[in-house]
């Protein structure tokens, strides 16, 4: 488990000499303890210390990456069982399946795919991550040819699945630079797979059935010196597959097993043929516990929910999700449209321009930077007040782009109108809109008749 602020400060030397940054020892462990400080900005550390504290800092389960550049997939790092004890780190990486026994239509339409189901939620792109590129065949140029089809689609990085040394070690060539995951190293070719991953320093997936020989292979691996390794646990039935993927976050975690200590892999696309079922599957394993999935498909109406799922639990649960403050133009609006404000906490920015949508009134939503609290509790910290609602108008430019000067504020915030008249000028009108979001929809219409 990771070292709490209190574990940590036992290590410094106790001086509060604030070169860390912090005013004391104690605020630097806390700070090192949530991962918000490095341990080298403290250079008064004994080296006892610092190698006490440089082991029990390093994540129980390796961190690790895929592929290179925007693209890279990180795995690992994990540090707690359960979400709501810290964080978990590093997302679930989603991976599209292709076979070298695919024909080029139904290639091409899984890459066209890849690229189109992207979908922007509160500032950021939610997307699939990987295509897990399979040879069935066992013939080097198909392998090749799929390889160099999909390489070039944007914001992929690859999983390559082979029986044969040889064919990876042309494929992982072929996307020099990208360091691809090797699958797999299994207990008959764990020797060649090791140099191999040594050589083109890719991540290397470790393939075993049963707990025991995955660690006899992990341990075996590190003593070759390759230490990027990627769990899969050989079970394809989802009660022992499940059991297994918490076995591999308890073992590092509670019992600090080492050969256990890394990111998983798990494979819904071979639990069952039944897409909705896979999608559940796949929602199981993110919550508990893999690296990567590998999906037969990626289907919009799977694809989006689970990576809904994936971004509610992959989020600090300490900093509350937000939108990016901005002035959003909901509809085809114009410069008579009227304006809303809300705070950026994300789900009054979804339930508020939803309604606005749900009127089909075209307007512009202001958002405000209220550091992720909801209307009340923002105003009630000050932080939805007229003067800061007034800067954020004034800084989107809207009164030099609108003819419109109408600005509907929640009813809830009815007490802040006249302050943010005083700070907008006369030619604003300030209208006091519902208490509720659900009356958006009929206080817009009524105001448009
Ligand atoms: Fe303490 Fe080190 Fe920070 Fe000085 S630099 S306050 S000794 S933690």
């Amino acid at each position: 488990m990771a070292l709490s602020g209190i574990q940590i400060y036992k290590f410094l030397p106790k001086t509060n000499c604030k070169e860390c940054g912090v005013p004391t020892c104690l605020a630097f462990a806390m700070a090192l303890a949530g991962g918000k400080a490095e341990l080298a900005k403290c250079p008064y550390i004994s080296d006892e210390g610092k190698a006490a504290l440089s082991e029990a800092s390093t994540p129980p389960i390796r961190a690790l990456a895929i592929g290179a550049g925007d693209s890279q997939v990180k795995l690992g790092g994990e540090t707690v069982l359960f979400r709501h004890e810290k964080t978990f780190v590093n997302k679930t990486g989603l991976a599209m399946l292709l076979t070298d026994e695919m024909d080029n239509a139904e290639i091409d339409a899984r890459l066209a795919r890849f690229g189109e189901l992207q979908y922007d939620r509160i500032g950021l792109t939610l997307k699939g991550d990987l295509f897990a590129v399979k040879s069935l065949s066992g013939d080097k140029d198909k392998f090749l040819g799929l390889i160099n089809k999909a390489k070039d689609v944007a914001g992929a990085e690859f999983v390559l699945m082979a029986d044969s040394v040889d064919l990876l070690k042309a494929d992982a060539e072929a996307l020099a630079g990208r360091k691809p995951l090797l699958y797999a190293a299994t207990a008959d070719n764990v020797d060649e797979m090791g140099a191999l991953a040594k050589e083109t320093g890719c991540p290397l997936a470790v393939k075993a059935d049963g707990l025991d020989n995955v660690a006899a292979l992990t341990e075996k691996l590190v003593g070759m010196d390759v230490k990027d390794l990627v769990i899969d646990t050989g079970s394809r039935e989802i009660k022992q597959a499940f059991s297994d993927q918490i076995a591999f976050r308890r073992g590092p975690l509670l019992k600090k097993y080492k050969p256990w200590g890394y990111p998983t892999i798990a494979f819904p696309c071979e639990m069952t043929d039944d897409p909705i079922k896979e999608a559940l599957y796949a929602g199981t394993f993110i919550a508990k516990y893999a690296g990567i999935l590998v999906l037969s498909n990626f289907y919009g109406e799977t694809l989006f929910p689970l990576l809904l799922q994936r971004l509610n639990i992959y989020t600090d649960p300490q900093r509350p999700m937000v939108t990016e403050p901005m002035v959003y133009e909901i509809g085809a609006v114009t410069d008579d449209s009227p304006m809303l404000v809300t705070c950026n906490f994300a789900l009054s920015y979804f339930i508020v321009s939803g309604e606005i949508e749900a009127s089909r009134i075209p307007a512009r939503l202001l958002v405000v930077d209220t550091e992720g609290l909801s209307v009340l509790t923002a105003w009630a910290a000050g932080k939805f007040a007229g003067d800061l609602i007034g800067m954020a108008v004034k800084k989107a430019g809207i009164p030099d782009q609108f003819k419109n000067r109408k600005i509907i504020i929640p009813g809830v915030s009815a007490i802040i109108s006249g302050e943010l008249e005083e700070e907008l000028g006369t030619d604003w009108e300030v209208l006091i809109g519902p208490r509720e979001a659900a009356n958006i929809t009929p206080f817009l219409k009524e105001m448009s008749n």
